[in-house]
């Protein structure tokens, strides 16, 4: 186990350090099985149980096998980057996009999924994908099946569950497809175990498309990379890596491969209209390229660390600023604060508005209790911030929170209760919040907001035992201890 790994584990009930590693791993309580994760992904999990990063789950009760977790992972640099990939395809094909919410897993397998305004990926995914083109492609194909209604059979399949279980169920699903296809039979018991009782059949039935429907999906997304002005031929290539794995003997099949059938004849149907597009040879602006190039370092240096950050890049390239940039994160990660500012600081001569060096730099100056720094490297950060993400309105308030000063700690309270009011399923945030509000003296706040952050992990019964406690020390009747009462209030629906 790397140095570094220390220093993203969460530290016993607190949890709360997973924020520290810049990226921010946590766990949707949903209908999947722990065996799904890759082992990176798994060790990562397991360090940061307690910082839990639900998304919304409407306390629907969930069985016994459910309780095991699906490793998401917050980031907002990549969230971000993600969205504006998605946004002109998703106007293209007459989808409202304004409320993408884009939920990164840590697996190293590929997989990728939209499901009504929800675009899932798996990091394995977008760390094998060399260009934004590629990501792009398989974003439109998947736009395809969603603007296609194909998913109507699983919806109906699933109407009761709610997004994320759906989710949940198809990651886990897509586990036992995958042993069942490769014959491998430990990964498929462990994916049996969450499709209990579901047969086989029903199972392929469900998660897999029709080949009708990945050829309308491949002609769709070439409609809209077309209308969007941007080549086809990432999706081609990343089909094209899938159908020649799928014909080698052995080869780990991904998740992906399994729901989307990859036929030769496919794939030549779809190089061949690929191909007459007039945009086949366009590239992808430099601009995009170098924030992929980020994105895709900075994945590798959290999940896989230094090896991998240097295997990345070759050439020229291996001196450009993606590569400094994962070195400027492992060195971070090593536990060498003082080097890794000065190469955060020698990154931002080039790049002085990139909100996400500065996030950076507010981590490091965070581990080397420097907490009025940081708090000043947080507040460039989001002033600078285009996509306006409640992540790193949360990271200025823990940044404040560090600094311990009376009045920065009052100012932690604002930030982070506005981090939370855009992004209401940041859990990790709660503990801040709670924490800054024990700090200026108001227990009957943070009980409160402790209760909350139970309410949106999908611990409803100890949501409410802090609301009741919270309630004792609120003004009756006050907004506050309304919100408490309609905690107490919730009932776990039977649906
Ligand atoms: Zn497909």
């Amino acid at each position: 186990m790397p140095d570094w790994f220390q220093i993203t584990s969460c530290g016993g009930a607190g949890g709360a350090l997973c924020t520290q590693s810049g990226l921010v791993y946590g766990n949707v309580m949903a209908i999947a099985v722990q065996q799904n994760r890759s082992r990176a992904a798994a060790r990562l999990a397991s360090r940061c149980l307690a910082a839990l990063v639900a998304l919304p789950l409407a306390f629907a009760p969930m069985p016994a096998y459910a309780q095991t977790a699906v490793p998401i992972v917050r980031d907002a640099e990549i969230e971000a980057l993600m969205r504006d990939y998605a946004r002109p395809i998703l106007k293209a094909a007459g989808l409202e996009s304004a409320n993408v919410e884009v939920v990164l897993v840590a697996d190293k397998s590929f997989n990728a999924f939209v499901t009504g305004r929800r675009i899932f990926f798996h990091t394995g995914a977008l760390m094998q994908a060399e260009t934004p083109n590629e990501v792009i492609g398989v974003l439109a194909h998947e736009t395809g099946h969603l603007a296609g209604g194909h998913q109507e059979r699983l919806h109906e399949q699933l109407r009761r569950a709610n997004a994320i279980a759906v989710a949940g169920m198809l990651l886990g699903i897509g586990v036992a497809a995958a042993g069942g296809a490769t014959g491998n039979n430990a990964l498929g018991a462990a994916g049996g175990g969450i499709a209990m009782g579901a047969p086989e059949v029903a199972i392929r039935g469900l998660l897999g498309y029709q080949r009708s429907e990945e050829t309308t999906a491949d002609r769709s997304a070439i409609d809209y990379l077309l209308k969007t002005g941007q080549s086809p031929r990432g999706m081609l290539k990343t089909f094209e890596r899938f159908a020649s794995a799928m014909s080698l003997a052995g080869v780990q099949v991904d998740p992906y491969t399994i729901s989307h059938p990859m036929p030769r004849e496919r794939i030549g149907a779809l190089e061949t209209i690929a191909k007459q597009s007039p945009y086949w040879d366009r590239k992808d602006p430099a601009e995009l390229q170098l924030r992929h190039d980020m994105m895709r370092v900075k994945l590798a240096a959290y999940t896989q660390g230094q090896g991998a950050v240097q295997r990345m890049f070759r050439g020229e390239a291996a001196r450009g600023p993606a590569a400094r940039y994962g070195d400027a994160i492992v060195t971070y990660l090593y536990g060498q604060p003082k080097a890794a500012l000065d190469k955060v600081d020698a990154l931002l001569k080039s790049q002085p508005k990139n909100p996400y060096l500065h996030e950076l730099r507010g981590d490091i100056l965070i581990k080397s209790r420097r907490g009025a720094d940081a708090a000043a490297a947080y507040a460039r950060a989001v002033s600078l911030d285009p996509a306006r993400t409640g992540l790193l309105r949360v990271g200025y308030g823990q940044a404040l929170l560090a600094s311990g000063k009376p009045d920065d700690v009052k100012k932690a309270v604002t930030e982070l209760s506005a981090g939370l009011h855009r992004d209401k399923e940041f859990v990790t945030g709660y503990r801040y919040l709670a924490q800054a509000y024990g700090m200026t003296g108001d227990v009957g706040m943070a009980e409160l907001t402790t209760a909350e952050g139970h309410y949106y992990s999908g611990q409803l019964r100890e949501a409410k035992i802090f609301a009741a406690r919270a309630q004792t020390k609120l003004r009756k009747g006050s907004p506050p201890w309304v919100r408490a009462q309609d905690i107490i209030n919730m009932r776990s629906k039977n649906r």
